[in-house]
């Protein structure tokens, strides 16, 4: 296998991307335009579609249509489970990256509105996309794409002064094998990257028809800390943008060649 393209097997899981926020949507935020266009400066995970997806490749690739603060397709759908619903960020977020009030309280029929409209249909989108792979291949790997700001949020609750890594590894015990995880980590640190397992971000999305149920199915999530290809501030692309994210491809190339 080289590493001139990802295997065909690969599922690219990219969430956090859009910045779009439909018209019918806007008005249940309760901040004003600038103050919306900050929160997306500061969630959203820029140019990750850019960064990980290979244009000239026929690589599978599942791409929220919508921001994060319409719906979050990395969340659970049920707020039972998901953690993060007890600071507001749920699948449909109702607090802002600085834990303050982001949407007007939603009737029960508008939220489910919500995730009919974009948090199930991009579910299906990845199920079929996985089950291809299965069906085709016999396996398949979900990377799940992502990057995170280079100081915390006050949403993550953690310190904010702690030195954080170019890039974390996120792993879920059933779906990462300790040699997937050893490649990705080893694939980044051959680029001269500082790497952390697990830290800050834990985990891999897997779709939920598959989690803790289908050995054949791998996930593994790559965090790209933005500094490495932003200016933060206004989310502009660094000058040698497209150099780090041919980078960022070859050592997910690389990483998933070798399992
Ligand atoms: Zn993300």
């Amino acid at each position: 296998m080289t590493s001139d393209v990802y295997p065909p097997w690969i599922v690219l899981h990219v969430p956090h991307d859009s910045t779009t926020v439909p018209a019918d949507v806007r008005s249940q935020f309760l901040l004003d335009d600038a103050e919306l266009g900050r929160e997306l400066d500061r969630m959203t995970d820029h140019l990750t579609l850019a960064i990980f997806s290979d244009p000239s490749s026929e690589t599978v690739v599942v791409s929220s249509t919508v921001s994060r603060l319409v719906v979050d397709v990395e969340r659970f759908p049920n707020d039972i489970d998901e953690p993060m619903a007890a600071r507001g960020m749920g699948a449909i977020y109702t607090a802002t990256s600085h834990l303050t009030p982001l949407r007007r309280r939603l009737l029960k029929d508008e939220r489910e509105w919500l995730m009919q409209d974009y948090y199930h249909p991009h579910h299906a989108r990845l199920e079929e996309a996985v089950t291809m792979a299965v069906d085709r291949y016999g396996r398949c790997l979900v990377i799940d794409c992502h990057s995170f700001p280079s100081v915390a949020l006050p949403y993550e609750m953690a310190d904010p002064s702690k030195p954080r890594p170019d890039i974390c590894i996120g792993t879920d015990d059933f779906h990462t094998s300790e040699a997937l995880a050893a490649a990705f980590v080893s694939a980044f640190r051959l680029e001269g990257w500082s790497v952390s397992l697990d830290d800050p971000f834990p985990g891999a999305l897997v779709p939920a028809s598959r989690y803790r149920e289908d050995g054949r199915v791998e996930a593994v999530m790559v965090e790209v800390n933005r500094r490495l290809y932003l200016q933060e501030g206004d989310a502009t692309p660094l000058p040698a943008f497209s150099e780090t994210a041919e980078r960022i491809r070859r050592c997910c190339r690389i990483a998933s060649s070798t399992i």
